[in-house]
């Protein structure tokens, strides 16, 4: 085996990186398979509420974002393109940020609704939790434009938690009188409580396995974060969800016992907030000087942490109790709904619309709890709350004398990104964390 020179640890692949990509595929297919299997078809801009609907009938009723096709297309500059183009000449410019631009093309155009095989199939009902006033706006037109019921809930992020809460909670409720009557199905409680136990053993678990990337070395980077974390965007509801994660916790924490770090170097240790899309190797860029990504909000956005005694961040607790006094729908709903889900939020997409000042300390707390050198922060060119989160949290960590950097970044219009631009910011702050980039003689 060939050593490199700027090898500092033991590193090798990730077990469990093929099972998260045959959950991943049988995740999509099931999405075009549900209706004929006689499951419900449920579209929407979902960020949580997944085993709600498991009530109706299986966990496997279809859970489709207005782009199934979202991640093909965005690795695809032209067609990329083609798609933005197309929304801006129906009118709607920047009333929509790029990411749903691309949702709201797909659904103009039949492609969200066209199965891999040709088949059109229309959702029984548009479902979303709006967690932004753009998100909440293309839930109504995709609902005029297909035809189907628009069912929804509002966050009330005021500075009461527990109003919040009963306000989500009594809209939760009537989502499932509304579905029933839309459906003309009976729901029943007790595959929502099972749904829902299955929902808090992933947090539980996924919070543990980010909580353990606070080693030193890191056993996984952002990057493999992120995409281990899939299953728990698309499926945390499922049996299979919470075996997966169980397998990755051992195996993270054999990783960490034996010093197996994510990339075999670790010379500064990194937090970049939010993710630039269009050009996801830059996430890695930092290597080039042997520094890595540990924490984050998309390596960490399933996660939930609580504050210990000593005020350190750790994966959330009481959920084994919490799953056993689960009897009831009510007991069900407040377990997950508003301020049900336990543990400090992440910040950064989706969380910070509301009181920023509430919110913004989160990332600069969480480099600090997961050993970090330095941020890496960023604000989409489209996106008032991401942007002015992210210029917010730069500030505050530069009078915290932690190093952040802050740059535009694009969730999917990529015609506003410049690849190029970034990576001389990114050579310029890794610089004056003291790191020279790894030579062609040491890799
Ligand atoms: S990027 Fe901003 S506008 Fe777009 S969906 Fe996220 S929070 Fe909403």
């Amino acid at each position: 085996m060939v050593i490199a020179k700027h090898q500092q640890y033991e590193t090798k692949p990730i077990d469990c990186w093929a099972k998260m990509k045959e959950l991943r595929r049988a995740r999509f297919r099931n999405n075009w398979e549900a209706r004929s299997r006689g499951d419900l078809v449920i579209m929407g801009e979902h960020m949580g509420n997944k085993a709600l609907w498991t009530g109706f009938g299986t966990g496997h009723y279809a859970n489709m974002s207005f782009s199934p096709y979202w991640t093909g297309v965005i690795r695809n500059p032209d067609e990329t393109v083609r798609l933005l183009s197309y929304v801006d000449s129906k009118g709607y410019g920047q009333q929509v940020c790029g990411a749903l631009k691309i949702h709201l093309a797909h659904i103009l155009m039949g492609v969200a609704t066209k199965s891999p095989s040709g088949e059109t199939i229309i959702p029984d009902f548009i479902y979303q939790d709006n967690f932004c006033p753009q998100v909440a706006r293309l839930g109504h037109i995709v609902s005029k434009h297909l035809g189907v019921p628009y069912l929804y809930t509002e966050s009330f992020r005021g500075s009461d938690p527990e109003k919040s809460r009963e306000y989500q909670l009594e809209q939760v409720k009537e989502n499932i009188e509304r579905a029933e009557k839309i459906t003309g199905m009976k729901y029943d409680d007790e595959k929502l409580i099972e749904a829902i136990k299955n929902e808090l053993q992933t947090a539980k678990l996924v919070s543990q396995i980010c909580e353990l990337n606070k080693s030193i070395p890191a056993p996984l980077d952002g990057r493999q974060l992120a995409s281990l974390g899939l299953p728990a965007v698309t499926m945390s509801h499922q049996k299979e969800s919470v075996e997966f994660y169980k397998m990755l916790l051992d195996e993270v924490k054999y990783r960490v016992q034996n010093q197996i770090s994510a990339r075999g170097f670790e010379r500064k240790r990194l937090m970049m907030d939010t993710f630039p899309w269009v050009a996801p190797h830059l996430f890695r860029y930092p290597e080039k000087y042997g520094a890595v990504v540990v924490a984050g909000d998309h390596p960490f956005l399933n996660a939930r942490f609580e504050a210990d005694e000593n005020g350190d961040w750790v994966a959330i607790t009481g959920i084994d109790e919490l799953c056993s006094s689960i009897r009831t729908r009510e007991d069900a709903l407040r377990a997950t709904v508003g301020g049900g889900r336990v543990g400090k939020s992440k910040g950064g997409h989706g969380s910070q619309n509301w009181r920023i000042e509430q919110v913004v300390g989160e990332p600069i707390e969480m480099a600090k709890q997961w050993h970090c050198d330095g941020m890496i922060l960023a604000g989409e060119r489209d996106c008032f709350q991401q942007m002015s989160f992210g210029l917010e949290t730069k500030l505050l960590a530069t009078s915290q004398g932690m190093p952040a950097m802050f740059f535009y970044s694009v969730l999917a219009d990529i015609r506003q990104f410049d690849a190029v631009g970034l990576q001389k910011r990114f050579d310029i702050f890794l610089g004056s964390l003291g790191l020279t980039k790894i030579s062609a003689d040491e890799e």
